[in-house]
């Protein structure tokens, strides 16, 4: 299966396709938060309907290149590219500490239905 945009009605989906197709994935920022968010709601996905594997086409940013806090839109051709302001990165030094609290895995005894 070929990777496909999982922006919801990518119009460049046919529009790239047999052109000179330098086109891009990029993978929804996990972090800051901040900028997760604003790409879920830019396409239309909240955390619970997002899915690992999206990916958004590079189409969806001015000049096909994805920069630090930019938002994809529908067409940068003719939306303004969106960009936010990110907050300032947690200090490397800072921090080391893991999460141990995560359950090893549920197991699978749902009920058959
Ligand atoms: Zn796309």
């Amino acid at each position: 299966m070929p990777t496909t945009c999982g922006f919801p009605n990518c119009k460049f989906r046919s529009r790239y396709r047999g052109l000179e197709d330098n086109r891009h994935f990029y993978r929804i920022p996990k972090r800051p938060q901040v900028l997760r968010q604003r790409w879920l709601s830019a396409i239309g996905r909240t955390e619970e309907t997002v899915v690992s594997q999206l990916r958004i086409c590079s189409a969806h940013f001015e000049g096909g290149e994805k920069r630090e806090g930019d938002i994809p839109v529908p067409d940068p051709t003719v939306d303004v590219q969106i960009k936010i302001e990110l907050p300032p990165k947690e200090s490397k030094n800072n921090d080391r500490r893991r999460k141990q609290t995560i359950p090893a895995r549920f197991p699978c005894d749902s009920p058959a239905g």
